[in-house]
């Protein structure tokens, strides 16, 4: 039986993670300390270890470590910026070190944050981005780029097998909604079920391009069992690039609500432009997104109607 460490086990990707490798019959060990998670009843194939990623010491031996554990959203990380910034330093190096004690493969999920506020869009992978080393975002950006910085140097000085993903902006069932937490389409789709009105920051003339959680599980098992991706840095994202408020709109017409659009302040250094370019992942994994917008939107709108019952 081959058998896995994931951090942030219990999180929004962490969940389908898990869940994907337990179908694939691994053994699983989880840690996570339930910073911005909540407690997950997994069978008995997997071990959950509540603590602090820099903190989780092991003897098992692993075939692979995916390293998830980060929070991920702005509002939310940019009041704990020293946290943000552990568990993607310290926390980053802990888990390269148990990968490297046990020969694991190592799977990181870095970000589409590492390009900052990209002067090139689509973005690919070969962009360096530009990205502030101090600013408000910089506990997670930096955290990002430092984290993939130290795992390529362990794949370069010890020959560690390490895969970088960038996801770009994923969305599906379970995401969080609420407070600080909420990503941009869970709290629309909140505010829009609840008909209170929809924060659009600023104009929302700002841009993402969105990807759902079933194509991200998809791009990351393909990218981990991939017999090249050895070293790679892969975007993992949609080339659909769609603004804010017509985000607001869209959810707004799938709910069928009768909610305003209300803009409210920008974030600062938010991001004005964010698309993928998928050339690479195209190319090594044979994937593509399948899930368009609309069709995403609604299976989460739908997971949002059934828990509220
Ligand atoms: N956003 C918004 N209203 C909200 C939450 C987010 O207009 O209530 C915007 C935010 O300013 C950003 C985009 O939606 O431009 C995506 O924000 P999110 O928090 O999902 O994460 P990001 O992509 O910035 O990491």
């Amino acid at each position: 039986m081959q058998s896995a460490l994931v951090s942030g086990g219990n999180g929004f990707l962490g969940y389908y993670l898990v869940t994907k490798l337990v179908k694939e019959k691994y053994d699983v060990t989880v840690v996570d300390d339930l910073s911005t998670s909540k407690d997950i009843s997994y069978g008995d194939e997997v071990t959950f270890v509540r603590k602090r990623i820099e903190d989780f010491v092991s003897k098992v031996h692993f075939d692979l470590v995916a390293h998830l554990a980060s929070r991920p959203s702005p509002e939310d990380y940019s009041m704990n910026p020293v946290a943000t910034l552990m568990s993607n330093s310290t926390g980053t190096i802990r888990m390269l070190d148990i990968a490297r004690e046990s020969g694991a493969l190592f799977f990181y999920t870095s970000s589409s944050e590492v390009y900052g506020n990209a002067q090139v869009i689509p973005t690919p992978e070969s962009y360096n981005g530009y990205v502030s080393p101090n600013g408000i975002r910089s506990c997670y950006d930096e955290g990002k780029r430092f984290s993939e910085a130290i795992a390529m140097a362990y794949h370069r000085q010890y020959g560690l097998d390490v895969r970088i993903e960038r996801p770009f902006n994923v969305y599906g069932p379970r995401i969080r909604e609420d407070g600080l937490y909420g990503r941009v389409i869970p709290r629309f789709i909140s505010q829009a079920l609840k008909e209170e009105n929809i924060t659009v920051h600023g104009k929302g003339d700002q841009t993402r391009s969105f990807l759902y959680v079933d194509d991200w599980l998809e791009a990351s098992w393909r990218f981990i069992v991939s017999p090249d991706g050895s070293g790679e840095v892969l975007n993992v994202g949609s080339e659909k690039e769609f603004t804010v408020l017509e985000l607001a709109q869209k959810i707004k017409a799938l709910t069928g609500s009768s909610s305003g659009i209300e803009h409210t302040e920008k974030r600062i250094d938010d991001p004005e432009r964010r698309s993928a370019d998928i050339g690479k992942a195209k190319k090594l994994l044979n994937w593509e997104p399948r899930t368009s917008l609309e069709d995403g939107v609604e299976k989460t709108i739908n997971w949002f109607r059934l828990r509220s019952k």
